[in-house]
């Protein structure tokens, strides 16, 4: 089994910045975080390359941005607000709150080496089920007519513009409509850090296809997805597909893959992203809710038909922990007593891409970095860094993941060059300044693997 390295990945996030508990000052707000410095730009890279995998570099994919509040029958045709629930156990004895179908991955908070229900005293009370949508009201009145709910997932806004976006963009039967968006739900119970939170985002995409060939677009999707995860840098034997059986299947899908993660310790793989063929399902049942017709007309082959939907949906923030998760190493550093803690990010999704340090502050060395550091910032998130020992300010960049390091010394002023050091192999090469973007920007393109001092030749 992997370590449980999530503890350690807590403090970090604190400590440096990446992820900090929501309203930590008044105790913190129940499974809901916040992303720091560091912490937003790495989210931000993540949601970038999907958007850029999903839509920009996809004549087939369309994107959207649509709103978080909907129209209340949304939820109604959806099947929300029916069936959108968890099934709950309380223990009448220490007053926990467990997901019934759940109750193998939880602990007795009076004797946590056991599962709910195995200690003596447990006494836990038949599952009723517990509806996950936040609910709130719209307008003055707060009266049952005016509820409204937030949004469990962003899929609802794609569906009910289908035909918005196909009739504005022209696009024929196969294409899809991507978005990222906020998503909430009531967890009962959250947890594992911002694995499981009541406030998250989602990077779904809703692919429409001719009933009939669904599963060919199915299959396709899959693979895609998972070439999607492993050009991230997520290590090959982390990743897993699970099949849904029979009973996990939800009533409307055909068919349903989770991609799920290794994230080691306990928790071990878990689901980062779903694949699933939804059928016609959800237009149908706009269909039917609207009274309106949401219907394709294959013009060349002279026929209507409702499309089915292949949907790709992944977390943000859980993509993110993973990518957390898979980056994190301490390692001991030959030479040295102290280890060192490196994310080993993929140069593309880390936060700061370089961090520029003077040796001293002094014999112009500060001048020329500053400059350096100003010409950087033009291209990439760049952190200018002074003071202390210079081991020191190289540890702190391998904690926040930063693959380069730039360090003008005494021959810098004289020679007009830098040393570039790699976080990964601590390697080092010694670069004309006025390449030092050039040779950046090379590494970022680089499968990250490769990334590293040996590249150079
Ligand atoms: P679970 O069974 O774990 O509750 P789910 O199967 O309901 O999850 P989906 O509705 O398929 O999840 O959501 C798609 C993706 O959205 C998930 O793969 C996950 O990455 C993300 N996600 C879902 N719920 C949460 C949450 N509470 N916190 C963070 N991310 C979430």
């Amino acid at each position: 089994m992997r370590p449980d390295v999530l503890e350690t990945l807590v403090s970090l996030a604190k400590r440096r910045g990446f992820i900090f508990q929501s309203s930590e000052i008044y105790g913190g707000t129940g499974s809901v975080w916040d992303y720091g410095p560091l912490g937003v730009e790495l989210k931000n890279n993540v949601k970038a390359r999907w958007w850029n995998a999903m839509v920009r570099e996809r004549d087939d994919v369309e994107g959207l941005d649509a709103a978080i509040l909907m129209h209340p029958k949304v939820w109604e045709a959806s099947g929300h607000v029916s069936g959108f629930s968890d099934p709950l156990v309380d223990c009448k004895a220490c007053k926990a709150r467990f997901r019934a179908d759940k109750l193998a991955d939880a602990q007795c908070p009076r004797k946590p080496s056991k599962k709910p229900g195995e200690h003596t005293d447990c006494q836990l009370t038949e599952p009723r089920q517990f509806n996950l949508m936040f609910k709130t009201f719209m307008g003055p009145v707060e009266d049952s007519a005016a509820v409204v709910y937030l949004r469990p997932e962003t899929a609802q806004g794609i569906f009910v513009n289908f035909l918005n976006v196909q009739q504005a963009t022209r696009q024929k039967v196969p294409f899809g409509i991507a978005q990222i968006g906020k998503a909430f739900r009531n967890e009962i119970t959250p947890g594992n850090f911002t694995f499981r939170t009541r406030e998250f985002e989602q990077m779904e995409m809703q692919f429409f296809v001719e009933p009939g060939t669904d599963m060919e677009h199915f299959e396709r999707w899959k693979q895609a997805r998972l070439d999607w995860h492993l050009a991230l840098g997520l290590d090959r034997d982390r990743l897993e597909f699970h099949q849904h059986g029979e009973k996990e299947l939800a009533h409307y899908a055909r068919a349903a893959f989770d991609i799920n993660f290794d994230f080691g310790g306990s928790l071990g793989f878990q689901e980062i992203e779903g694949v699933h063929n939804r059928s016609d399902f959800d237009l149908t049942q706009h269909q039917q809710f609207s009274t309106k017709k949401l219907e394709y007309v294959d013009q060349a082959a002279n026929k209507r038909y409702v499309p089915y939907v292949i949907e790709t949906s992944v977390g943000a923030d859980r993509v993110t922990l993973a990518i957390m998760v898979n980056a994190l190493r301490e390692e001991a550093v030959p030479g040295e007593q102290e280890g060192r803690t490196v994310m080993g990010f993929h140069p593309a999704l880390a936060p700061i891409k370089a961090g520029v340090f003077p040796l001293t502050k002094k014999d112009g060395q500060p001048e020329m970095a500053e400059r350096l550091a100003a010409a950087l910032r033009k291209k990439f998130n760049v952190f200018y860094d002074e003071a202390g020992a210079i081991g020191r300010r190289y540890r702190r960049q391998d904690e926040a993941g930063t693959p380069f390091g730039i360090t003008i010394d005494g021959d810098s002023t004289a020679n007009n060059d830098v040393t570039i050091r790699f976080r990964d192999n601590m390697g080092q090469i010694r670069v004309g300044a006025d390449k030092v973007v050039e040779v950046i920007a090379k590494y970022l393109e680089a499968d990250h693997k490769t990334a590293d001092s040996a590249l150079v030749g």
